[in-house]
């Protein structure tokens, strides 16, 4: 049967059935705009896009399936057009690039894709050879739309311009594919755009809608902006952790595009925004795209005026941050913001009374990008010329990133160093490993120390910044990003003015720090005796006849291990210090598996086996269960059984819909076990028995008592309870459920506070007198940690000074993170945890709880011969505080935050409540905290809850 009968037939019936139901509305939306988008002199063998649609093209949103059937349309149709398909979804949505051009063009694209990578490598090619390859050299352009799956139009522009481009016989569009090779990305996000166009949908009435505060404009939680596990595409360009990211990133680089343009939408009642960033912009960043990016701003301006539309350029959009699409800028590609209000779908009300249509939206970028491709056109020689000295410049030695080389210092942890050797490689990064130390001098290391002599161990991993990617090199392993005194001072201003910010997102992202693996910066060119960086070898060593398998804690993998092996119901346990065993040592945190625990398994070895291959991660098989000397045996306490955890997620609105998506995804991503995500609306009658877990991701919904008594009854049962940020404040802020505090709640009790924080540094520091101790008389001579000093502040002042302090809170910066090396949570992590650190609850622990890991790293000076007191807490005579390690912390946030804890551990009932004052999934990548919340979840029912034994 013909398709238009089968659409014919339900709209009878439903107008038999419903006609008298619903009024029709008193006029359309698709009246509002009477401009033609799609006026080209068109090939009638190409199919036009209303084709594809339920409504006229520029009218409504097109769904992903609608214009995924164009795509497969016209592949048919046109010779113009070749389809790359560079990876899928989450939800198996296919992710397109088409390469359009002439069809001389198109066999050409291998040769095209060889001359630009010679042309991208001034190692292998020279100055003629570069000047030949310009010149034969079609223009590359890469047109990306709708990477945030609400902001729609952009992919409604893609359709009309894929099918202007391959049906229009004009001269103009001739000669631009004679000479150009346009890329277009027409979907960047197809999971978030088809739950957004599922929303409006559900949310359509018969009359058009033109309020952008109602359902159909908004859509409602977790909204459409992210992708399936709600992870912002734009905020992931080099830590590509999804597979839209990862697929798209490797083909960009693969073609680097002169111009890379990447159409989004913002608010309803703004207009459009194009053009250079403002400040601050990243200093890594090559000068000449600034310049270029003027240029077709003011091309692209011109039009807009031509046509009476509103446009503006710079105001809030800033590029510090190298993972956004302005990534592409690193590498010598000219990125280019579009953003375009948001009118989906009707069209959206103004103040002034007008009604701007969605058609008119789709146009706007429709006539940007045809603008930029001819911008291009017109400057492609001399944007090659400029790309080819950009290249040249990064393997100089006068290049300010000549003599600098950033070093990854040895570690157990070989997943997590793999995982960053691969996503640097995949971004054309050389790196590479040492066999014998070196010998160097003034290493800056990550706390900001410089050490004068330094060596660097043998099986380093080193990344000399001498390469033809210098710049991105630089952007994201640099330990800080320069931000001019000009725009601190404006930052402190809005700061001070009404607590603003004019910083857009995190203001320190370098990848050592955020997967919390130590690492120096050495004001060198480092590259004698270096080989190209390889994975170590795993090995995999399960014999049947040993009396216990293990894997090593510090990898980030034997959690992965334990828990797939714990939801297989083998039973496991976890030796809680560093030990030697069959003449191994493993460190503290290293799951074991004894056969003794499992007696009726008989597929035990089988299952470790094939666990550990499944996974790459090296296990030993242990012979003895005696540890020589003061070491762990295998029947003592510090081998201890782990409890399967039973895990659920609080989900839905009034919960950040990032935070619980990353948790999501790190359950799936890292682990792969089972677990439940639950609507927090029916906490109350849910049966949270069949849960021995529960994480609250940050949020901002209190819960209501009934809701606190429910979740209060469950933990004294045994359950762990893990929060993050927002939720963190909710519960501290309940007062009930948890004996920690927020800062400015503390001020009665500050001695105690000090007094705990006291014992912590004393019982890692203590010498002892024997005379003193020996002596049978009673002394006077008692010293007392607080009487060290007399600066004690007064519990007003310190009120007073943490208002002021508060103004002042980072919004993304790394500090530094002391940890407590004999808890169980910080299995598997450095010593000094680099911690992101923004406007979170600042946490104070008392007696009864545990500050897991506090802000600060304590480190000797001897000059500091005095107790030195920041705020509520004192600094032991010989030591300092190290805070910031990279990006903005104001001296007043460092001193409100100092000491405070960032992860806290309590017992409550024959349960506990773990706390993190921050988000520790940040981004899938702060893989250095990511540990900690894995331990958490992984090991937190079985370690810090009492055991249960079923009768
Ligand atoms: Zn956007």
């Amino acid at each position: 049967m013909n398709k238009k009968i089968l659409i014919i037939l339900p709209l009878i019936f439903s107008s038999f059935i419903f006609a008298e139901n619903l009024k029709s509305p008193t006029s359309y939306s698709k009246n509002l705009y009477e401009e033609i988008i799609l006026s080209g002199n068109y090939d009638k063998k190409i199919d036009h896009p209303d084709k594809f649609l339920d409504f006229n093209y520029g009218d409504r949103v097109a769904s992903p399936s609608q214009i995924h059937d164009a795509i497969n349309t016209y592949k048919n149709q046109s010779d113009k057009l070749k389809v790359v398909t560079y990876g899928y979804s989450h939800e198996g949505r296919p992710l397109h690039a088409l390469f359009i051009s002439s069809p001389e063009n198109l066999n050409n694209l291998e040769d095209f894709e060889d001359k630009l990578s010679r042309l991208s490598d001034p190692r292998v090619t020279n100055n003629r050879q570069a000047k030949e390859i310009i010149e034969s050299l079609p223009a590359i352009a890469w047109m990306s739309y709708s990477i945030h799956g609400n902001e729609t139009s952009g992919s409604d522009a893609a359709l009309g311009l894929i099918y202007h481009l391959i049906a229009d016989n004009s001269p103009k569009t001739l000669n631009m594919l004679k000479n150009m090779v346009i890329i277009i990305d027409p979907i960047m996000n197809p999971d978030g755009r088809a739950r957004f166009v599922k929303s409006l949908e559900q949310y359509r009435g018969t009359a058009p809608n033109y309020d952008d505060q109602s359902l159909i404009h908004t859509g409602d939680w977790p909204y459409g902006r992210t992708n399936h596990y709600y992870f912002d595409l734009n905020r992931d360009w080099f830590y590509l952790t999804q597979p839209e990211t990862q697929g798209r990133v490797s083909l960009i680089n693969k073609w680097r595009p002169q111009i890379l343009v990447d159409a989004h939408e913002m608010g309803a009642q703004d207009t459009f925004m194009t053009g250079p960033a403002r400040e601050p912009i990243n200093k890594n960043m090559d000068k000449d795209l600034l310049k270029w990016g003027n240029v077709f701003a003011q091309d692209q301006g011109s039009e807009f005026d031509k046509r009476n539309w509103r446009f503006y350029t710079g105001e809030w959009h800033e590029d510090l941050y190298p993972g956004y699409s302005f990534y592409v800028n690193f590498r010598g590609t000219l990125g280019i913001l579009y953003e375009q209000s948001r009118m989906a779908e009707d069209g959206v009300k103004r103040p002034e009374g007008t009604i701007q249509s969605y058609k008119e939206s789709v146009h706007h970028q429709f006539v940007s990008s045809l603008v930029n491709l001819n911008t291009l056109l017109k400057n492609t020689k001399e944007m090659y010329k400029d790309f080819w000295n950009g290249r040249k410049l990064n393997i100089s030695k006068d290049s300010k990133w000549a003599n600098q080389s950033f070093v990854i210092l040895p570690t157990k942890n070989k997943s997590r160093l793999n995982t960053l050797a691969k996503k640097l490689q995949s971004q054309d990064i050389e790196i590479y490993i040492n066999s014998e130390e070196i010998d160097v001098v003034n290493v800056l290391k990550q706390t900001g120390d410089v050490i004068n002599q330094f060596t660097i161990p043998k099986g380093s991993t080193i990344i000399p910044n001498r390469q033809p990617e210098a710049p991105l090199i630089s952007a994201i392993l640099e330990f800080d990003a320069e931000i001019d005194e000009d725009v601190l001072k404006k930052e402190r201003e809005a700061a001070l003015r009404d607590g603003s910010s004019i910083m857009y997102d995190t203001t320190a992202f370098n990848f050592t720090m955020m997967y919390g693996l130590e690492a120096v910066t050495v004001p060198e060119n480092l590259k004698d005796n270096l080989s190209i960086w390889e994975p170590a070898s795993v090995e995999i060593d399960v014999d049947e006849n040993a009396i216990m398998w293990i894997v090593d804690g510090t990898d980030d993998l034997s959690v992965t291990f334990a828990a797939r092996l714990m939801e297989q119901d083998v039973q496991v346990r976890i030796v809680d210090k560093d030990i030697i065993l069959s003449g191994k040592s493993f460190s503290r945190g290293s799951p074991v598996v004894i056969a003794m625990d499992n007696p009726k398994n008989s597929m035990l070895v089988q299952l470790i086996k094939n666990t550990a291959k499944n996974l790459n991660v090296s296990v030993s098989s242990l012979y003895t269960g005696f540890g020589s000397e003061e070491l762990p045996d295998w029947g003592g306490r510090h081998f201890r059984l782990l409890n399967k955890p039973q895990i659920a997620i609080l989900s839905h609105e009034g919960f950040s819909s990032y935070d619980v998506g990353v948790s999501w995804w790190s359950l799936d991503h890292h682990l792969g076990i089972r677990h439940s995500q639950l609507n927090t609306s029916m906490i109350g009658y849910a049966d949270l028995r069949r849960y021995n877990t529960l994480i609250m991701p940050s949020g901002y919904r209190p819960l209501n008592q009934s809701e606190i008594s429910v979740l209060k009854d469950w933990i004294k049962q045994g359950g762990t309870l893990i929060a993050n940020n927002g939720s963190t404040r909710m519960l501290v802020s309940d007062n009930s459920i948890t004996s920690i505090k927020d800062v400015s709640d503390s001020f009665e009790n500050s001695h105690d506070y000090n007094i705990k924080l006291q014992r912590e540094f004393l019982s890692n520091n203590t010498t002892i007198d024997l005379d003193y101790v020996n002596n049978n008389k009673i002394t006077s001579d008692i010293s007392y940690p607080w009487e060290a000093t007399d600066n004690r502040i007064d519990s007003d002042t310190l009120q007073k000074r943490d208002k002021w302090q508060s103004l002042f809170m980072p919004s993304g910066a790394f500090v530094s993170g002391r940890v407590d090396d004999k808890h169980w949570l910080t299995f598997g992590t450095i010593d000094t945890l680099p911690l992101l650190y923004s406007n979170f609850p600042v946490l104070m622990a008392g007696s009864g709880s545990k500050a897991v890991i506090r802000v600060g790293e304590l480190i000797n000076d001897n000059n500091q011969d005095i107790y030195k007191t920041i705020n509520w807490s004192d600094i032991p005579a010989g030591n300092d505080l190290n805070i910031r390690m990279s990006g903005l912390v104001w001296p007043e946030a460092s001193t409100r935050i100092a000491n405070s804890a960032y992860l806290t551990q309590e017992r409550y009932g024959k349960g506990q409540i773990i706390l993190f004052s921050g988000e520790p999934n940040f981004r899938g990548s702060s893989l250095g905290t990511n540990r900690v919340w894995l331990n958490a979840v992984v090991y937190g029912s079985g370690m810090g809850t009492s055991a249960r034994i079923n009768p």
